[in-house]
């Protein structure tokens, strides 16, 4: 391909993470760690317990879960939050209803499954590998239509989205990361958007670079008009597509191809930060606390293969795994490099992926369909 560039490992010296005061391991949602540590303990405790916090492992209980519970700060809920996410629920719960019980139309069922993949591809194409890393360039109609579908997915804009990314990356699982996986399933998965931003993600959004976003027109007109582009695109246009265009009941569409589409693509999101963050492989890097994992791999559109992005960040295919299933966003920004849409795409070389994986991973674990099938293809009879 003639768009890749191939980059230096340097530029992924992602092993040896900056990490601010952590939690190491202590999983009550209140900010106990604050500032009780003095640096000469932080140290200390650095030295002993460094083997301890890299074996980190989560073991998933409801015990612990209403422990946490009951040490809720509840001064620090954030309820207009609540009610916004209980209510989304209430309704992508009816549609789910109607959509089991066969009360909407086949054409929106399929309407909401393929906005759910396109509007999905505005998060994985669009604000987190195009915008949070850089990985690849696209021209001013790829940019504005990613920021488009973006809007469709209705998480943040992209500036505030690609400045906590940033901030995830640099002190990954720890107080200054916003999906703190440290604090348990919930709160990584969802339970962040409900609860006080911890001082230290405010502290580490002021010591991230964002110069490149803020010189990104797109980037700026998005955030500026936000709700104003936003709302339309991911509520009304949604709704009203199925009602002039097969006649679909309003309701039923609002409940589904809105409120359902836009449930499903937030929780896989959101697995991202609490499932690949705690469960499955580390092919690449056994210190991180990101995994691979092969179901969020494919749902995610490729971008459940986390060890290895965690690993190698500015790689634009975020994973070694190939093809239109497995990794729907790493062929499309291909394809759209073949017309000249999108360029510079940044890559590792083999070498660099297979030298990384024997030094700190587990390579038993890697899992690469591209490679197994070049490497066991069977000699062509005589
Ligand atoms: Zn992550
Ligand atoms: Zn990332």
């Amino acid at each position: 391909m003639d768009n890749v560039a191939i980059i230096n490992a340097e530029d992924f010296s992602t092993s040896t993470q900056q990490k601010s005061k952590n939690t190491r391991g202590i999983r009550d949602p209140i900010y106990v760690n604050g500032d009780h540590h003095s640096d000469h303990e932080d140290n200390h405790e650095h030295h002993h317990h460094h083997d301890e916090d890299d074996e980190y492992i989560y073991t998933f209980s409801l015990k612990q879960m209403y422990i946490d519970a009951l040490n809720l700060d509840w001064s620090k809920v954030l309820w207009d939050m609540v009610v916004a996410i209980v209510v989304l629920h209430s309704g992508a719960v009816y549609g789910l209803f109607l959509t089991i019980t066969g009360q909407i139309k086949v054409f929106s069922m399929i309407f909401t499954v393929l906005m759910a993949i396109i509007s999905g591809l505005g998060v994985t194409m669009g604000v987190h590998r195009l915008w949070s890393h850089r990985s690849y360039k696209a021209s001013l109609p790829v940019r504005l239509a990613l920021m488009g579908l973006n809007c469709v997915a209705f998480q943040q804009s992209i500036l505030i989205w690609s400045q906590d990314h940033r901030v995830h990356h640099k002190w990954s699982d720890t107080d200054r990361d916003l999906t703190n996986s440290r604090r348990g399933f919930f709160f990584a998965h969802m339970g962040w958007k409900m609860y006080k931003t911890h001082p230290e993600v405010i502290k580490g959004r002021k010591m991230v670079n964002i110069d490149d976003l803020l010189s990104d027109p797109v980037v700026l007109f998005q955030h500026k008009y936000f709700p104003w582009i936003s709302v339309p695109l991911a509520f009304i246009l949604p709704t009203i597509i199925p009602y002039y265009c097969w006649n679909e009941d309003l309701l039923f569409s609002f409940v589904t191809c809105g409120l359902l589409r836009l449930t499903i693509t937030h929780h896989v999101t959101n697995c991202i930060n609490s499932v690949a963050h705690l469960y499955g492989y580390k092919p690449y890097d056994k210190t991180l606390h990101a995994h691979d994992h092969n179901v969020l791999g494919p749902l995610a559109l490729g971008e459940g293969w986390h060890n290895y992005h965690h690993a190698f960040p500015r790689d634009y295919r975020a994973s070694e795994m190939d093809g239109w299933c497995f990794n729907l966003t790493t062929k499309i920004i291909e394809t759209l490099a073949k017309f000249g849409l999108t360029y510079d795409l940044v890559t590792v070389s083999d070498d660099i992926i297979n030298k990384r994986a024997a030094r700190t991973g587990n390579p038993d674990e890697r899992r690469h369909p591209r490679r197994e099938v070049a490497g066991s293809a069977q000699p062509s009879p005589q």
